[in-house]
């Protein structure tokens, strides 16, 4: 989508389709005053945008699709893979100092907490530590454990999960990052963390979106 400001030829094109389709290159171009010729570069990057279909014989039809929906279809084939952060992970014995340190030393604002096993068993989030500490100056020394959302209540996604699916998860549970997963064991739960997504990955694929 490197050319979503269509040039005012290229609009005018999308004009004449839309009210005439379907219309044959060489009846655009006679609308226009121009050469079959000198229309195929515009023709090409409409249909590639999608802006355009063209069917053999029968000729350029407008296919109905809006910038957004361009767009929303975009975004649709971004995989949580593509985007995803390296994980933050402590281990539940680990204290909420520890807690509060690796959150700055990580420069994240969620941990994800994890079993000996090695599986996921909670989350922890700023608030989940400012809260833990007042009015209790020694609960630094506890186990981020006492804390932590737990599970079977965390939400999760997987590496090849629509990137939608993951905002809309942030979005409706009201939280900051979803944990991405390998299922190891679907009976007992045991998730192995792979990765994280945050608002800050939603962010990044709105503002690359709207540069490209
Ligand atoms: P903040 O501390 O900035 O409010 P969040 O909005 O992410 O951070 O967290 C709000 C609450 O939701 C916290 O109690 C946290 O433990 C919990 N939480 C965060 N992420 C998840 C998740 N993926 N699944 C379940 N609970 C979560």
């Amino acid at each position: 989508m490197s050319t979503i400001e269509l040039s005012d030829r290229q609009k005018e094109i999308v004009k004449i389709v839309k009210k005439n389709g379907p219309i044959r290159g060489q009846d655009i171009a006679s609308k226009l005053d121009l050469t079959r010729a000198a229309l195929r570069a515009d023709l090409a990057i409409l249909t590639m945008l999608g802006y355009l279909g063209a069917r053999p014989r029968v000729g350029y039809f407008y296919s109905g699709k809006s910038i957004i929906s361009l767009l929303v279809e975009n975004i649709r084939k971004i995989k949580v893979g593509d985007v995803q952060s390296v994980p933050v992970v402590m281990n539940e014995k680990q204290t909420i100092y520890d807690a509060i340190a690796t959150l700055f030393l990580e420069d994240v604002g969620t941990l994800f907490i994890i079993n000996d096993k090695g599986f996921l068993e909670g989350v922890v989030s700023r608030k989940d530590l400012l809260k833990s500490l007042l009015g209790n100056n020694s609960a630094q020394n506890m186990p981020v454990s006492i804390v932590m959302t737990r599970m079977p209540n965390i939400h999760y996604i997987t590496e090849n999960e629509d990137v939608m699916e993951a905002a809309e998860m942030i979005n409706e549970y009201q939280i900051d990052s979803l944990p991405v997963v390998e299922v190891v064991d679907n009976e007992g739960l045991n998730l192995k963390v792979v990765g994280r997504i945050s608002k800050t990955n939603i962010t990044r694929i709105f503002v690359e979106l709207g540069e490209e």
